[in-house]
């Protein structure tokens, strides 16, 4: 039985009186594993664009979804989910599992919140087994050549690597695009990336405000445009119907989207050749 124990270590200091990007993501998911500085900083952003709950809303249906393909469709029966974010429900084993219960997960995230949460994704089974890893994406080696990794994903077997709403957090000087071919790199072919991103293409004013209070609280944020999204599947195989604001990835309902200019998440996901 995976346990606290196995993570790296205790959430020591979780900064309680500094926004945390995964808290406040999810008090604006409606989430309660958030702190006062957390809400006030969702709450400027909510001033900025009063749209702001529907972006993490629409986001984590697409990753579900895209789980699902993977799952149901590209046969995918390991994921690599770097930047998981505080558990919610269904979390990306949970969405795996119900295709192919021997579906096995290792959850990435550099936040002591999520850690201290980690027991709550630890919950798979023997047969579907997942693993916590308290590392930093930019961390690539680290990531790859962790022995708990190594237990649970075979890296001569495909992997769905899942880059969700992470990298609008790493800026240039931290060189994503480096990051995001090195992962693959180090994947078979078969491999697939999923990867979603804010973007500013719609509201370029309200994003650069939000950015801007994540900023002045120390956290990057980096809202790209759709070209600079794209190039993060340079290389790939983009499955049908390309990159598109979330809510037209593969939709499930008829039901009206909320406009793309509220969504402002583009997302994808792409074979490796
Ligand atoms: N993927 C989830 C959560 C997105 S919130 C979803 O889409 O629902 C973004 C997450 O990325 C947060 O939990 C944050 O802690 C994590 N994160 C940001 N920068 C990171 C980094 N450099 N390394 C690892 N995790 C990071």
């Amino acid at each position: 039985m995976p346990n606290y124990e196995q993570a790296d270590r205790p959430p020591v200091d979780l900064r309680t009186d500094y926004p945390h990007p995964a808290r406040v993501y999810d008090y604006l998911l409606g989430g309660k594993d958030n702190f006062a500085a957390d809400r006030a900083a969702a709450e400027k952003g909510l001033q900025a664009n009063g749209n702001s709950r529907v972006p993490p809303r629409e986001n984590r249906a697409f990753l579900a979804r895209a789980v699902r393909y993977l799952a149901a469709e590209g046969g995918i029966r390991q994921f690599l989910d770097i930047g998981t974010g505080i558990p919610t429900a269904p979390n990306v084993h949970q969405v795996a599992q119900q295709v192919d219960p021997t579906a096995r997960v290792v959850y990435v995230d550099n936040d002591p919140i999520v850690l201290s949460h980690a027991r709550a994704l630890l919950t798979g089974t023997e047969q579907g087994r997942t693993e916590y890893l308290d590392a930093d994406l930019r961390d690539v080696d680290g990531i790859l050549g962790s022995p708990r990794l190594r237990k649970v994903i075979d890296l001569d077997q495909p992997v769905g690597l899942l880059l969700i709403a992470i990298l609008h957090f790493v800026g240039d000087s931290d060189q994503p695009y480096e990051i995001v071919r090195r992962l693959l790199d180090a994947l078979p072919s078969g491999s697939y990336l999923a990867l979603s991103h804010l973007t500013g293409d719609f509201e370029p004013a309200a994003w650069e405000k939000i950015a801007e209070i994540y900023r002045l609280q120390g956290v990057t944020m980096r809202v790209r445009p759709r070209a600079e999204i794209e190039r993060f599947f340079d290389g790939l195989e983009l499955v049908e119907p390309g990159l598109q604001v979330v809510t037209h990835w593969r939709p499930d309902a008829d039901a009206e989207p909320p406009s793309d200019a509220a969504v402002s998440v583009y997302g994808a996901v792409a074979r490796k050749p």
